[in-house]
């Protein structure tokens, strides 16, 4: 690791994944860090959500963090794969990856205050309700207006989330959510409702945490359940051309979540049944086309995370691959020192850009393996469904790998000033 970076100010925008992890990385490098985030407490609404073995060990390299997880976290050792009618087909286990390190699936809202909490603990300051809604940048500083107050630092990271107006702001970049012609009901619940019917009972298990999915042509539905037994979150994706509503709180409706799998099996029916129409949520799923450049005309402020680069859900990579961001600008900054800021940007730029876009391409690949799979084929291979684990994806160090690569890296850019990312590759 590079010397503590003592005189280094970096303000951040935006308390999610991506942000908190890019915090934690550079105040644990030395560098005062402060992150302004918009809401006005901590507040993460969602469900579940999963970190690969690639981002699990940025969680284990956090005093104390890996056994706060351990305590909330979903733990099966398979996923089970069913068809629409409830034929088994097979169990995918995680053991043969175990080697990769260690994954963490959990609520959103819960896993991010533990986060958060790790964050505040080393001496990262966070200020809330702090909307940032100008950026400015010079050749030795860069800032941004929040509340009418301008603040100054030598870098900023803007972590602002699919909707990020840093896009438009910093880059001049306007774009259009695009629709992926796919929605996912969504909802966590207690298992209350489940326990009472034979058909689900067994899901609510003390003892077992269950991780079932059942594929049927272009839906998928997948089940999980954890907290010994208490807590149960499903999601349901689904085909879905209407108007793209970037919102996480679109209300979802029983009657249509079970309209989207009318001939499944009755199973399939009492899970949705036994949901509180109040927790179901209809969730767009949008992409947008991968962006020019994500860093300032003057290398002072870069984008991280979904800003720079939103995920499907079924990549099952978006937050791990904003924690990469983090800890990998925070080597880069690092390495580079207060002087040669731009030169850190850049660098951060060209080692994650191709990677981030390879990966977001599995989001595709992954989901249309299900949804558009032969079923005269799967029933005669049911293994075909086993979701592709690539090593190159979750067998992955970031921070290992930004340390190794960073002066070739800041080599190559000397010799070719004009380097741009290709969004085409
Ligand atoms: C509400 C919500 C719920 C989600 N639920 C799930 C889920 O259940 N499962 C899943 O897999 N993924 C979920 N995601 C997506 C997942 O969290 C992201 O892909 C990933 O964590 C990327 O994180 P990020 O830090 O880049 O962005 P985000 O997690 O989106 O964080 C961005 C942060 O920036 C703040 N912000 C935005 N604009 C400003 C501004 N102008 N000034 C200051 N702060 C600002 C936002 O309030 C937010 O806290 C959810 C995202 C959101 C926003």
């Amino acid at each position: 690791m590079a010397k503590p970076n003592t005189d280094l100010k970096v303000l951040i925008v935006g308390a999610g994944f991506g942000g908190l992890t890019a915090a934690i990385e550079c105040r644990v490098r030395g560098a005062s860090v402060i992150v302004l985030e918009s809401n006005k407490e901590r507040r993460q609404l969602g469900d579940i959500i999963s970190f690969g073995s690639n981002s699990g060990r940025i969680f284990k390299a956090w005093p104390g963090v890996e056994e706060a997880l351990d305590a909330i976290c979903h733990h099966s050792s398979g996923l089970d794969f069913r068809s629409y009618d409830d034929e088994f087909l097979c169990r995918q286990t995680w053991g043969a990856e175990a080697e990769w390190g260690k994954r963490f699936n959990g609520h959103r809202g819960e896993i991010h205050e533990i986060v958060w909490n790790h964050a505040l603990s080393i001496g990262v300051e966070i200020r809330l309700g702090s909307k940032v809604t100008e950026y400015f940048e010079t050749d030795t500083a860069a800032g941004v207006v929040v509340n009418g107050e301008r603040i100054s630092a030598d870098v900023v990271l803007a972590g602002d989330g699919v909707r990020s107006t840093a896009r438009t702001i910093v880059l001049g970049f306007e774009d259009k959510p695009k629709s992926s012609g796919y929605a996912v009901y969504r909802a966590w619940m207690g298992t209350e409702e489940l326990k009472k019917d034979p058909l689900t009972a067994w899901l609510a298990d003390p003892k077992i945490d269950h991780h079932v999915g059942w594929l049927g042509p272009d839906v998928h539905f997948l089940v999980a359940t954890l907290q010994q037994g208490t807590a149960c979150s499903w999601v349901l994706t689904h085909k879905d051309d209407a108007d793209v509503e970037e919102s996480w709180s679109a209300p979802g409706y029983i009657s249509e979540a079970i309209a989207a799998v009318p001939d499944w099996a009755p199973i399939v029916h009492s899970i949705i049944r036994a949901t509180p129409e109040a927790s179901l949520v209809d969730w767009k799923l949008v992409f947008r086309d991968p962006l020019p450049t994500w860093i300032s005309p003057k290398r002072r402020i870069t984008l991280i995370g979904d800003a720079a680069h939103p995920f499907l859900p079924t990549s099952i990579q978006g937050a791990s691959q904003s924690m990469e961001d983090g800890v990998t600008v925070a080597v880069c900054l690092a390495r580079a020192g207060k002087d040669n800021v731009p030169e850190a940007l850049r660098a951060y730029e060209k080692i994650r850009y191709p990677r981030v876009l390879a990966t977001q391409r599995t989001g595709v690949t992954n989901r249309d393996a299900w949804h558009k799979a032969d079923w005269d084929f799967v029933r005669k291979n049911p293994e075909s469904v086993k979701l592709p684990r690539q090593d190159w994806v979750l067998n992955f160090d970031a921070k290992t790998h930004a340390e190794e690569v960073y002066e070739k890296t800041v080599e190559e850019l000397r010799a070719d000033p004009g380097w741009k990312p290709d969004p085409t590759l």
